[in-house]
């Protein structure tokens, strides 16, 4: 037998199995038994909680022999037979009293006019013709103006069914003359229930765990839901004969992030840990998860927490028996008040994260802030340098980065996004190293609690080099827009190790694409042009090295060397050095043989050519 997708195969074919729709499937049967059909209907709703199904069903019925002939029958079960003549016509997708019609793909005065036509013939067998008109928010003005005349004066065959998820896009000349349903969103244990029903169908065994997490993501569209377990079912069973759902697979399969990661960071607020938080937040970042959508998970996770103070009952929390429990337990660390303070704070920094400057960076900073939020009497201490806090590695005289002639002629009046200190040396602290400021919209200056000396022996520890991340920090707050220029005047003890891990490759990296962007801005495509045949390839000591792969690329590049660096120090704010390296067995590999470059082979080589060039004092030019 040919494969079916579940939402077809499981397509409830009475009322009674349309799923959470009882206020609209009782009120369409009552109507059948009283014989007071409408002619036009307007199913509005989410997408797959039953809206076509329902009209469906509804059109099986109307012409349903058994209902039409069996007043009894009609009177006490109110459901398609499912055995007449019409019914298996209907089964079977060949009954000529339904037609489906899609608006957003025929949403023309002219189709509306053809519907027009056909709506005048009337059934052939049976009482009515339905005529389902899917999506007719999409419906043009004209369309729906020329759809009235039939509306106001509907042949006594015609049933019109209007599905829509756009309520308020449908004319009031239209909607007045329609009975309104509005189908409900599908509670998750109704999903659940009903994907349970179909595994123990397909003889699939899964986890309640993995349904949950499976009716969860479908957010009460029981279609998506139906789709997501095909979906699970092609990803997860290898063979007929064991037919087994592992809720990691489901999980990896949805890049469902597991709830322990957000305990995970509500223990780093409560026990005030910065450290635990950074795993976190690397865990996020490397694992490729949407930083947005963390935070988004997150603010849920906070919401949990409010319903269970304010319900004093996990009833609403759509989570397992397992993981209410541990709602329970953690429930004593915050109170209300914080908790609401927490998901205000992620609100605000969810919505704006992806538009920022360095957003990674800045998911960090906002699940530090949460700490902060939760301790706020740390920032006030007045808090030791940071070199104090973190151990760093002794530093050589020689890796204070000097930055180079150019730099500091191109310094001072480049506007970019990062304005750089004008500072010749380096090796110049922000003063405020006091307290690490952290701008935000509103440019406060927040304090960070001073975090613990991370144990490197530590168990645990080794996914995050606390140290190098509190040098990118400090780099951050150096060369935020909205930081006025960083005088030189600090002080000598604060000199040493600081930038440390600050001026490193994966900084240039992260960026790069966008720093090629600005240089397009800028009308330097040729010099973009030769850039994207180089690659970055490390950044130590302030030198930061590009390697070629093209000959032609990196002369040109060296040629442009000093607008390059300039370009380079304004965009990243960050003064350093360039190194532009050719690399020959990466050309001979990816090598494009321009017009150029065969022609100056051929004059290194070629006999013929050498004596042209020779006799008459040739020159190649392109
Ligand atoms: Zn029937």
């Amino acid at each position: 037998m040919s494969y079916q997708v579940i939402a077809r195969k499981y397509r409830p074919g009475t009322f009674a199995d349309i799923t959470a729709q009882e206020h609209i499937t009782h009120t369409i049967q009552n109507a059948l038994r009283l014989d007071r059909v409408g002619h036009g209907y307007i199913f509005s709703g989410l997408r797959g909680v039953g809206k076509t199904t329902a009209a469906r069903v509804f059109a099986k019925a109307v012409n349903c022999q058994k209902m039409i002939d069996d007043p009894l029958y009609r009177q006490e079960v109110t459901e398609p037979c499912g055995e007449c003549e019409s019914c298996r016509d209907f089964d079977a997708g060949t009954s000529l009293n339904i037609s489906e019609f899609d608006a957003a793909s025929n949403n023309s005065v002219d189709d509306i006019r053809q519907l027009r036509e056909n709506v005048r013939y009337g059934p052939q067998k049976g009482r009515y013709r339905v005529y389902i008109i899917d999506e007719v928010h999409m419906l043009s003005t004209a369309a729906f103006n020329a759809f009235l005349k039939t509306l106001e004066e509907p042949p006594a065959h015609a049933i019109f069914i209007f599905a829509t998820t756009e309520l308020h896009k449908i004319p009031a000349t239209i909607s007045s003359r329609c009975q309104r349903f509005n189908f409900k969103r599908i509670p998750i244990g109704l999903i659940q229930s009903q994907l349970q029903m179909i595994c123990r169908a397909e003889t699939l065994e899964i986890s309640d765990d993995a349904l949950l997490l499976i009716a969860r993501k479908a957010q009460g569209s029981m279609r998506d839901a139906q789709s997501i377990l095909d979906q699970v079912i092609a990803f997860s069973v290898r063979n007929d004969d064991e037919k087994v759902i592992e809720y990691e697979r489901v999980a990896e399969l949805l890049n469902y992030i597991d709830d322990d990661q957000f305990f995970d960071v509500s223990d780093a607020i409560a026990g005030n840990d910065p450290v635990k938080m950074l795993q976190v937040a690397r865990f996020v970042i490397d694992n490729g998860y949407d930083e947005q959508d963390f935070l988004e998970k997150l603010i849920e996770h906070f919401r949990n927490f409010l319903v269970l103070y304010n319900l004093r009952s996990t009833r609403l929390i759509e989570r397992t028996e397992a993981v209410k429990e541990r709602y329970q337990q953690s429930a004593g660390s915050f109170s209300a008040s914080l908790v609401m303070q927490m998901i205000e704070l992620l609100m605000k920094e969810a919505g704006e994260l992806k538009f920022q400057f360095e957003y990674q960076f800045r998911f960090e900073l906002t699940l530090l802030r949460l700490i902060e939020l939760a301790h706020p009497g740390h920032g006030e201490q007045p808090a030791a340098p940071v070199q104090a806090v973190v151990p760093i590695k002794k530093k050589a005289p020689e890796q204070v980065l000097k930055t180079t002639p150019a730099a500091s002629r191109s310094a001072g009046h480049t506007p970019g996004p990062a304005p750089a200190p004008p500072s010749p040396d380096l090796s110049a602290v922000p003063p405020s190293t006091s307290h690490l400021s952290i701008p935000d919209a509103s440019c406060r200056e927040e304090q960070l609690s001073q975090p613990p000396v991370p144990d490197r022996d530590q168990p645990g520890l080794s996914g995050v080099d606390f140290s190098a991340w509190q040098g990118r920090l400090m780099n951050f707050t150096r060369n935020s827009p909205r930081k006025p220029p960083v005088e030189s005047s600090a002080s000598g003890s604060s000199r040493n190790g600081v930038f440390e891990g600050v001026v490193e490759v994966e900084k240039f990296r992260m960026e790069w694409n966008q720093f090629l962007e600005s240089l397009l801005k800028k009308r330097q495509k040729v010099l973009v042009t030769h850039l994207r045949s180089c690659e970055l390839t490390s950044c130590s000591h302030g030198v930061l090295v590009m390697t070629c792969g093209k000959k032609f690329s990196y002369e040109e590049l060296m040629q442009d060397s000093a607008l390059l660096l300039s370009e380079i120090e304004s965009f990243y704010g960050i003064p350093v050095k360039l190194q532009i390296c050719y690399d020959a067995t990466k050309d001979a590999m990816t090598r494009e043989q321009t017009i150029f470059t065969l022609f100056r082979d051929l004059a290194e080589t070629n006999d013929v050519m050498k004596y042209i060039i020779k006799e008459f004092g040739g020159e190649l030019v392109y």
